[in-house]
């Protein structure tokens, strides 16, 4: 027998031996009266115990547990025990459970818990940001209801969700999403996205960039295969065969033009970033660079040169050398003979600053955010004619980018234009003065 029954006995017996003990002196209605009370007595006693216990149950609160007599004292020890751990059981999962969000939340793809039927269980902000979901009101909706697009309601019928699939979110339509459905446990599934967005640009950029070299190199190639037929085929005078030869030596400079760009534009993207250990002399840099403007130009245009000694920039000698060659030719390309080309080397508030000017052909305002793409060019025709592969802005940028750089561009069409490339001050260092380096035309 158990301790609880064991008491209850000893306290029927008890009553019942003092009730008979009773009626030995007082005779058996006072025992019965006695042994009633008694009852009653433990009745009360009892129900006024469950009652507390009852009111507890309806509300219970770890640390309002009722306190009792007697056996009740017991029962009530060990519901406090059992609330208790109870309560602690509940606490660590709350806790867990909000961990887990938590990691749902930190997670860089959006993530909806679905049910079986596919309904909303649970998503995260990235979720809501991708779909337009609203993560309280939409919990319970059909996910299909939310996200409509006719591709991803089909990718959810059809059940085979072993690849993820393209989808263009819907609100804004600029976000490009990968979406993939991970079913789990029993039936229910979990929906991820990844913006994508990015990656597509660039994947078109990659692609455009390969068309746009092979349209560059196919066009001289042509040419050239048309040249070599014309020469095998005819019986030409060493006269016209010079010509076509030297017709046919253009089109290769300038297919190795393009190459030896492409191979500059990839170097600088692929190079580790310029050491700021490495001395350029600018004042020496831009006088090479101007004997070599005044070359191109054959005494077309007038070029000056202001770069007082003072300071200096400290980064890649060879890619500074090319942004700056690049910004140079291409004033004295655009600038029709008679005009003018300045270059100036100077002090900025943020640092220093190239500064190329020319009295040319200038540039229409909604060219000019797109000048620096590859191959990106306004006319063609005089481009391909004083030898442009429509690639020097772009490796002009990347330079400058490497060396935290920007360049500025101001024109006006008809009347000229300037290319600034502005430094900051912590790539410019104090000349190694050398007085006869300084250039001043
Ligand atoms: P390209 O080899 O064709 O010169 P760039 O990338 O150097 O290619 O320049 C891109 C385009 O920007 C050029 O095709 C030209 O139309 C325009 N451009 C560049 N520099 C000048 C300038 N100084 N004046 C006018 N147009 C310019």
């Amino acid at each position: 027998m158990d301790h609880f029954l064991i008491r209850m006995a000893a306290l029927v017996l008890a009553l019942a031996v003092i009730s008979l003990l009773a009626g030995l002196a007082f005779g058996s209605a006072v025992a019965w009266g006695m042994f009633g009370l008694s009852v009653l007595v433990a009745l009360v006693f009892h129900v006024w115990h469950l009652r507390a216990l009852i009111g507890w149950l309806s509300d219970p609160q770890v640390d309002q547990v009722p306190e009792g007599r007697g056996i009740w004292e017991h029962v009530f020890a060990q519901l406090y025990h059992f609330a208790r751990g109870a309560a602690r059981q509940k606490s660590q999962l709350v806790r867990a459970l909000a961990r887990s969000r938590q990691a749902g939340q930190a997670l860089p793809d959006g993530v909806v818990v679905l049910d079986q039927d596919n309904r909303i269980e649970w998503c995260n902000e990235n979720a809501e940001a991708h779909f337009g979901l609203a993560q309280q009101a939409d919990v319970g909706q059909p996910i299909t209801n939310l996200v409509r697009q006719p591709e991803f309601v089909a990718y959810v019928d059809a059940g085979d969700f072993s690849k993820p699939i393209q989808l263009r979110a819907a609100r804004g339509g600029l976000l490009i999403l990968s979406v993939q459905l991970i079913p789990y446990g029993d039936a229910q599934k979990l929906l991820l996205s990844r913006d994508i967005t990015q990656l597509e640009k660039i994947e078109t950029m990659r692609r455009d960039f390969v068309a746009n070299v092979s349209h560059e190199l196919r066009t001289p190639l042509t040419v050239l295969a048309g040249f070599l037929e014309t020469v095998r085929e005819l019986k030409l005078d060493p006269v016209r065969m010079r010509d076509y030869l030297n017709l046919m030596g253009d089109q290769t400079t300038r297919m190795q033009r393009i190459v030896d760009d492409l191979l500059t534009l990839s170097t600088l993207e692929s190079a580790p970033e310029p050491s700021r250990n490495e001395h350029i002399d600018v004042a020496r840099l831009l006088a090479k660079v101007k004997d070599d403007a005044n070359a191109l130009s054959g005494g077309r245009h007038r070029i000056t040169l202001d770069a007082p000694p003072g300071f200096d920039l400290a980064g890649a000698e060879s890619e500074i050398a090319s942004a700056f060659g690049n910004l140079v030719s291409n004033a004295v390309r655009y600038t029709p003979a008679g005009g003018e080309v300045r270059i100036v080397w100077r002090a900025s508030p943020a640092g220093a600053e190239l500064v190329v000017e020319d009295t040319g052909v200038g540039i229409e305002a909604r060219h000019i955010p797109r000048l620096t793409e590859r191959f990106y060019r306004i006319d063609r025709g005089r481009s391909r004619e004083t030898g442009g592969t429509g690639l020097g802005l772009a490796i002009v940028k990347h330079a400058l980018m490497r060396h935290q750089a920007t360049l500025e561009i101001q024109s006006e069409p008809g009347k000229g234009s300037r290319f600034t490339a502005c430094f900051p001050a912590r790539r410019v260092v104090p000349a190694t003065v050398r007085p006869e380096n300084a250039a001043t035309t």
